[in-house]
């Protein structure tokens, strides 16, 4: 019975969050980024040319949301998007929230070394950008080529195996 009120209390939380929060403003959606990121890798595979795929999630974001509340958890999910979409080269590369706090980065004619120096300077960059309320956060990295991953589900499961790791390695970091 605990875990079935824990679980709705869990549900509602996530629907008020839903309700209340707008979209973040500036990124493409989640569609939006994957739509194209399969024409990239078609035509990556087709002329032999690199790509490559940073995801990246903020670390503890529960931490934030419940220390310093949603509006500033929100704050954190902007702030990340506009460093990210700053950081890109224009034109070639995209950027998009493919889930609440978690982006994905779309790096065409990038080979993964290439790829993880740029996760690096943001991972940095991230570190050293406090909020205006004075938070500070970081964010890990996962970054996988499309070279050995033939389909987009397939990239992207190697980059979320490398986050994953990232995680696990004790987080502000990037694995590759
Ligand atoms: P980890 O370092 O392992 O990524 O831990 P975490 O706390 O970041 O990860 P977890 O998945 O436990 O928590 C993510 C939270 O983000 C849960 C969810 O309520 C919150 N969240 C998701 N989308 C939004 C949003 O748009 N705005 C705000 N304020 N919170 C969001
Ligand atoms: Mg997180
Ligand atoms: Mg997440």
């Amino acid at each position: 019975l605990e875990t079935a009120v824990e679980r709705s209390r869990a549900l509602q939380d996530e629907l008020r969050r839903l309700a209340h929060f707008d979209e973040l403003p500036g990124l493409p959606h989640r569609r939006h980024v994957l739509a194209r990121a399969e024409a990239e890798l078609r035509r990556s595979v087709r002329y032999g040319r690199p790509l490559s795929i940073v995801i990246t999630d903020i670390d503890h974001f529960k931490q934030i949301n419940d220390g310093y509340g949603h509006q500033v958890g929100d704050e954190a999910i902007r702030h990340v998007s506009a460093l990210l979409a700053q950081s890109l080269r224009e034109e070639i590369d995209m950027c998009g929230r493919i889930g609440g706090e978690e982006f994905l980065l779309l790096l065409p004619e990038s080979e993964v070394t290439a790829a993880a120096l740029l996760a690096e300077r943001l991972r940095k960059l991230i570190e050293e950008s406090p909020l205006r309320c004075g938070a500070q956060f970081t964010c890990s990295f996962g970054v996988a080529e499309r070279d050995t991953h033939e389909t987009l589900e397939a990239l992207i499961k190697a980059a979320d195996s490398k986050l994953y790791e990232a995680k696990n390695g004790g987080r502000n970091c990037v694995h590759f």
